[in-house]
């Protein structure tokens, strides 16, 4: 579903990605861990091509992208990649409905009879369907992340990317944002997921590449990564937080 190859990018003189090699199979879910730096966004940002990689190539779903290149294509291809962030980007002066639906009546111009019906479903999915006519402000960390959720499933992403979705959230929210995106998991979603909560990496993940330094380092199954990694580079990062 994804595969990047030889993957670099340079934000000026600072070398962030050195040859990013990965690939995603379908309804694989990937989690990305490594020390602050390394270079974890910055490679989620680039498979959404929210930045462009100066060098390497990028494949959702069979289709080669060269960024380069094929910039006229971006806008297509990132509705086929949704993305979520730490801090939920929601538009303060819209509803939760209006929210969620604004890509589909926006983007792909689907009438907003429709797309409420969408929204209707999504926001059921996510456990909000009584928050629809809230403002963001009305509502907690965690019930603002579902609702990022929400929208980022109403374009019908073949894959989801989630960048530390939960770092923002008080403790007690943290769960409800997990089991949303483990919901997800289960249902086959190819997803790719930047997260410091190593138990719940532990019990999503299929794979789990340890970065370092725009490299990758090691990866594996949890079983492998936590409970027996070979490199000392992932050895010291693991020491260090569990
Ligand atoms: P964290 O765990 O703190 O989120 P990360 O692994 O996600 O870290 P990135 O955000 O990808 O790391 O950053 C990698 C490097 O690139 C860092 O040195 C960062 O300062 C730099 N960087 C990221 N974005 C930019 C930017 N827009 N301009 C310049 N430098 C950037
Ligand atoms: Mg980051």
């Amino acid at each position: 579903m994804i595969k990047i190859e030889e993957l670099h990018k340079w934000f000026g003189e600072l070398h962030v990605l050195k040859g990013i090699n990965m690939d995603v199979a379908d309804s694989e879910v990937v989690v990305l861990i490594g020390a602050s730096g390394s270079g974890k966004s910055t490679l989620l940002r680039c498979v959404n091509f929210l930045e462009i990689a100066e060098e390497g190539t990028i494949a959702i779903d069979g289709k080669v992208v060269n960024p380069k290149k094929d910039i006229k294509r971006l806008p297509g291809i990132r509705q086929e990649v949704g993305m979520v962030f730490q801090h939920f980007n929601l538009f303060p002066h819209k509803t939760v409905m209006d929210n969620v639906i604004e890509g589909l009546t926006q983007v792909k111009k689907v009438p907003r009879r429709e797309a409420i019906k969408t929204g209707e479903e999504l926001l059921e999915k996510v456990g909000l369907s009584d928050k629809a006519d809230v403002y963001p402000a009305m509502l907690s960390g965690g019930q603002k992340q579902r609702v990022a959720i929400a929208r980022a499933l109403a374009m019908r992403p073949k894959i989801m990317l989630f960048d530390e979705p939960t770092s923002a959230l008080d403790p007690e929210l943290v769960g409800e944002v997990l089991a949303v995106i483990q919901e997800l998991a289960a249902e086959g979603m190819t997803m790719m997921v930047v997260t410091h909560e190593m138990g719940f990496a532990r019990e999503v993940a299929d794979r789990v590449v340890y970065m370092d330094e725009g490299q990758i380092v090691e990866e594996g199954s949890p079983e492998q990564i936590f409970g027996d990694p070979q490199n000392e580079r992932t050895q010291a990062f693991l020491s260090r937080i569990l």
